[in-house]
């Protein structure tokens, strides 16, 4: 399997070189040559699998051979074991919750962190770990978060003896439990910067030096674990899977809500449609950074400024990854792709045609919601259900709920976070006390903090990343 870059100009990867990069020489992102397709028998036959055969049916087909499979087997266990005590916790890795009539939450918030991006982090941990080792390779990791992808890459990572994680947060402007939850693992791989400016600041100082990687040691060099990074994608099929194969899928069709930010998570459901998974409607969900709902609904891709919502997580002016969604709307053509992206880079417009938007809208729908809106699902819900949904969950159900076409279909909502993450929502909705923690996490408020509060100044944080790898 070649991996290549959606402007066309960059050198096609093998899979192991793909999991090392960030983004394409040529400002793309990596995207598989050819997408495996599975028959609706072979899906069907892979009912009742335990998530990790499953997880190990639908990757081993991109990895093509790279890895033995008994190698690949053991990778996949390491990272979705509920009986390490500090992986997942729930025996069904991702449970379904009944919320409506054929409506289903499906939460994939019980890894480490309590966020979904522990289902892709816990496997790239171990899988950078396995292909550094075997080629004698150490690499530095740096990130920007503002708050979920933070802790789940240090937790990914904490372990790998090759890799030094270096995670900018912006200083006093995440929540105290997701502060906590990186500055609190003191492994001596693991560092995490508290940068004087906003998420932006910290975004760009990472981009500035994935571009020059001058400042690294010989020999070293940055490893993404942003959604650019393809494995993160590949990671994410696997539930969509799941999620139908439980509710009678492939025998019945299954249609999905994805709250939505950087457009990876409802990529890789698109990517298991491709697949053969049949899906029915994929539910763009935002919140009012809702370039992705103007952009289907009425073929407007603007930036606007920034808002802070109260789904933090989904508060980006533009999704990376729709570049990848964009190579499949134009016929996989880099140089039409290339183009579209220099133009709007340069302040133009990224407007569809006729044709590519019609393709769009009968792959998505989508919707957005406000902050008010938001607090009042979650209010809804819990009276009806006695279930705490946290933001980010309650703007996927509600968006299915205002798009749904058909209720024969089951629609599956992903629950992108547990509620305790992000009590300041939770509380506007009427709940007296914040929602508990995790048991594994009851004592985050005792645990030893550790962080380096720096400059908003790029050669400060480079000579402290060189100072301590
Ligand atoms: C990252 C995140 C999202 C958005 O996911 P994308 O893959 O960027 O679309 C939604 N909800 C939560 C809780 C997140 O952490």
């Amino acid at each position: 399997m070649k991996y290549i870059s959606t402007r066309g100009e960059a050198p096609a990867l093998s899979f192991e070189e793909v999991v090392l990069t960030g983004l394409a020489s040529d400002g793309g992102l990596y995207i598989p040559e050819t997408l495996p397709h599975f028959s609706k028998e072979e899906i069907a036959s892979w009912a009742g699998l335990s998530y990790e055969e499953l997880a190990f049916n639908i990757i081993a087909p991109f990895v093509d051979g790279e890895i033995p499979d008994a190698d690949l087997k053991a990778l996949i266990h390491a990272s979705y074991d509920t009986k390490t005590g500090k992986g997942f916790r729930h025996e069904a890795i991702a449970p379904l919750i009944q919320t409506g009539h054929n409506e289903w939450v499906l939460e994939l918030f019980q890894g480490p962190t309590l966020a979904f991006k522990d289902f892709a982090l816990q496997f790239l941990g171990n899988l950078l770990d396995y292909v550094l080792k075997k080629r004698d390779q150490k690499v530095v990791i740096m990130g920007a978060t503002s708050g979920d992808t933070g802790s789940a890459a240090i937790e990914g990572c904490r372990d790998c003896e090759n890799v030094d994680i270096f995670i900018l947060h912006p200083y006093q402007r995440v929540s105290d439990v997701q502060r906590r939850q990186m500055t609190t693992v003191l492994e001596d791989n693991v560092y995490n910067i508290a940068m004087k400016g906003n998420f932006d600041d910290c975004q760009n100082m990472v981009k500035a030096s994935f571009a020059d990687q001058s400042f690294l040691p010989d020999g070293r060099q940055l490893v993404a674990v942003n959604s650019i990074n393809w494995a993160r994608i590949m990671a994410q099929i696997v539930y969509y899977f799941y999620a139908s194969l439980a509710l009678g899928g492939p025998h019945r069709s299954v249609s999905f809500s994805v709250p939505t930010g950087n457009f990876g998570d409802i990529f890789a459901g698109y990517l298991a449609k491709q697949m053969g998974l049949p899906i029915d409607q994929l539910v763009i969900a935002t919140n009012c950074n809702d370039i992705l709902h103007r952009c289907i609904s009425n073929n407007d891709h603007t930036k606007q400024p920034l808002v802070h919502s109260l789904s933090p997580s989904m508060d980006i002016m533009v999704s990376s990854n729709f570049e990848r969604m964009l190579f499949d709307l134009h016929g996989r053509d880099g140089a039409v792709i290339k183009q579209m992206m220099d133009t709007f880079k340069d302040g133009g417009d990224l407007s569809l045609s006729n044709d590519v938007l019609e393709k769009a809208q009968s792959l998505f729908s989508s919707y957005r919601l406000s902050d008010e809106e938001t607090i009042d699902v979650i209010r809804d819900v819990f009276d009806s259900t006695e279930y705490l949904l946290d933001p980010h969950t309650a703007i996927g159900v509600q968006a299915a709920r205002k798009t749904r076409r058909s209720t024969e279909v089951p629609m599956v909502c992903l629950a992108t976070a547990h509620p305790a993450k992000f009590p300041e929502a939770v509380k506007k909705a009427g709940q007296a006390e914040d929602p508990a923690l995790p048991h594994h996490m009851k004592d985050l408020f005792d645990r030893e903090e550790r962080y380096e509060i720096l400059e908003n100044d790029i050669a400060g944080v480079q000579a402290f990343i060189q100072s301590q790898i």
